[in-house]
């Protein structure tokens, strides 16, 4: 018998990883370490993969000129789709108003949340590292891009033999990890597997949490579903001239898997390995916008930030001026760039936000008992647009794609 294609695999194991983590709870740690396998082996290829995808795609582009072109397209794309989703959750929050009348009593504790905020223009500082070498031991995803744009760019500044050898060497290996990519995929239903029997075993009272928190949940994923569904295939059909559908198909087990791991980052070898084989993008258009967009564009936590933030206003019964809905706009934005592509960062990045508009830093108690589950649905909304990105911006240089 033929083996059924990987996304019916991956979906087969995600629905009986729900059956399994409701009713076989004390049997979830026999099955967990596949997830925690399955992950370590995506982080493993993380940074030699973006290096050298980074690397061959820069030399590929060439001159300064043109990086500056796609460069300046792909953050015009970043700051509107998310300003879009940021919109999109301005509007419902405040249609529904899911905040009032609000359990208050719900608060936890948010100490271990507000220490590890970090500001915006720190964020930016440490883009360049001290120690290129302490930054990829510690994960630093703007540092390492930033070092490979620079060592990719001024590979084509060299003589003829050293960018022949370099750019021959770096395309090398980014066809190794690719391959290695390919190989870790074909694991995808097992890790998914073990990932969603913990997340579904941990959520002892889902039925309770959906009574308390339900309006609140149900506005972000609204929200989301039109950013997502509506909004940004718009964007595909209209401007990148493609179908939003047949995308959709080519990157079906990359969102499944984005939203079992919450983890845009550890979702990006999948993303780039469906962007470039199944929607025909470039390397050198992936290679540039999609680790970049892994790490700070997200149009659903930046819609997250900002629904969260106004549905605490509203519960504390605090009324927000129209100026300081655009302040929550704008520091909502800056949160989702700040934010790593790890699960929880969102939650994180509100006290940013709730800081800047003088809302208490305990309101994230409220909906610390939610944010799991929302992680997964935002960061599939972060992943769908980087890809959507990639696509709109591939067209825009004149590729021919496969969608
Ligand atoms: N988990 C999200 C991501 O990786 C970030 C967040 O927490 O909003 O894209």
């Amino acid at each position: 018998m033929k083996k059924p294609a990987l996304y019916w695999q991956i979906l087969i194991a995600f629905i009986l990883a729900i059956v399994f983590g409701l009713f076989l709870k004390n049997a979830v740690p026999y099955v967990e370490w596949m997830g925690t396998v399955f992950i370590k082996a995506l982080k493993m290829i993380i940074i030699p993969l973006i290096l050298s995808s980074i690397i061959s795609g820069i030399t590929q582009i060439g001159d300064a000129k043109n990086l500056g072109r796609l460069g300046l397209k792909t953050m015009t794309y970043y700051l509107t789709t998310s300003i879009f989703a940021l919109l999109t959750g301005l509007v419902l929050v405040n249609l529904f108003k899911p905040g009032v009348g609000a359990d208050l009593g719900l608060q936890k504790t948010v100490d271990e949340v507000a220490l590890t905020q970090q500001s915006f223009g720190r964020t930016l500082m440490n883009i360049i590292p001290e120690n290129i070498i302490e930054a990829m031991v510690q994960n630093q995803m703007l540092s390492i891009i930033f070092f490979a744009l620079l060592f990719g760019f001024f590979i084509t500044r060299t003589s003829d033999k050293t960018n022949t050898l370099l750019t021959d060497f770096f395309s090398s290996l980014f066809e190794v990890m690719m391959k290695i990519t390919m190989f870790i995929i074909q694991f995808t239903p097992l890790g998914i597997f073990g990932i969603v029997a913990k997340v579904v075993a941990e959520q002892d009272n889902l039925l309770e949490l959906f009574s308390t928190m339900g309006q609140y949940m149900l506005v972000v994923i609204l929200a989301l579903a039109i950013h997502s569904m509506i909004i940004l295939p718009l964007l595909i059909k209209l401007i990148g001239k493609s179908n939003p559908w047949l995308h959709f198909k080519a990157m079906r087990e990359v969102l499944i898997t984005a939203f079992s791991t919450s983890s845009s980052s550890a979702t990006l070898p999948l993303t780039l390995d469906a962007v470039e084989n199944r929607s025909g993008v470039s390397n050198k258009v992936t290679s540039f916008t999609l680790p970049l967009g892994a790490t700070i564009n997200m149009d659903g936590t930046a819609l997250y930030e900002l629904v969260a933030a106004i549905f605490i206003a509203q519960a504390y019964g605090i009324e927000l001026t129209f100026g300081q809905q655009i302040i929550v706009v704008l520091t909502g934005l800056l949160a989702s760039i700040g934010a790593a592509g790890i699960p929880m960062a969102g939650l994180v990045m509100i006290s940013v936000v709730l800081t800047a508009v003088g809302l208490p830093l305990e309101g994230i108690g409220l909906i610390l008992s939610v944010d799991r589950i929302l992680d997964m649905f935002r960061t599939t909304v972060n992943v769908w647009s980087d890809s959507c990105g990639a696509v709109i911006i591939a067209k825009s240089e004149g590729e021919t794609l496969t969608i």
